[in-house]
């Protein structure tokens, strides 16, 4: 399976940065988890190619490059673009976002093909399928409704938190996993800014590695995401003062594959 952060800001010379301020992770060019850098940063072929969305929860960091990707392939879009979600977040996108203030709403538009979005809920602990891949959803804890996922295309398998701040749940569901082949975990705020950290329920380095304690599979890799890029160096800082087992920062825009 491959993986790719998509670039959401850019260095003194307008070149892709490595810091994230978006989310939107990209599999086999095909699904995005969360769509913040979408429009902006999707390749020719993603934009060509992907039509299936899973979101995580509604904060526009994670949902800001969704209305303009819709909006950028109206006219050629064939197969719908479908925005998995829990029913939840559907409600918040449709009565903020998709409004007709904000932006169209798209799940009544149609173009020469048809109907261009549409939604698709999903429960939380429940298994679904999108394209070639089987996504578990699970509750984490964000201060909106908010959920990780476990994504397995059968050849390979992730877990991803998406924004939380300390879980039991996921850990439970992680635990009883085999064969999982990455962990993608949230760390937003340095351990300076805990009390920040903990009113918006993120993680800072220390609570990171307090919840690693929680996690079975001791070789397995660990990617920390989500990072404010306001704090990239600082956090980057605390977090090697701890030198955790199997970790390093998932790289913008960087291909992996697992
Ligand atoms: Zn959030």
């Amino acid at each position: 399976m491959k993986l790719q952060l998509l670039p959401s800001t850019f260095d003194e010379n307008g070149r892709a940065s490595k810091k994230q301020h978006l989310s939107c992770f990209v599999i086999d060019d095909k699904v995005a988890i969360d769509a913040g850098s979408l429009a902006i940063s999707a390749t020719p072929k993603q934009k060509e190619q992907l039509r299936d969305v899973i979101l995580t929860h509604a904060h526009i960091d994670h949902i800001a490059g969704l209305p303009l990707f819709i909006d950028d392939l109206f006219a050629s879009i064939v197969k719908p673009v479908e925005i998995y979600a829990t029913q939840e977040v559907i409600d918040i996108l449709e009565k903020n976002i998709f409004n007709w203030d904000v932006y169209p709403k798209f799940s009544e538009l149609e173009n020469d093909n048809g109907v261009v979005s549409s939604y698709i809920p999903f429960e939380i602990g429940k298994t679904f399928k999108v394209e070639h891949l089987e996504v578990k959803a699970i509750g984490v804890n964000h201060k909106v409704p908010s959920v990780g996922f476990i994504v397995n295309d059968q050849n390979s398998k992730f877990a991803i938190t998406g924004d939380t701040a300390e879980m039991s749940k996921f850990w439970e569901v992680v635990n009883n996993e085999k064969d999982l082949n990455a962990l993608m975990i949230e760390c937003a705020f340095p351990d300076r800014l805990k009390e920040l950290a903990d009113v918006s329920h993120h993680l800072t380095p220390k609570k990171l590695s307090d919840e690693l304690k929680k996690f079975q599979n001791k070789d397995c890799p660990i990617y920390v995401i989500n990072i404010k890029p306001m704090y990239y160096e600082e956090i980057i800082k605390d977090l090697s003062s701890m030198k955790l087992a199997n970790l390093e920062v998932l790289e913008v825009g960087k291909i992996y594959n697992f």
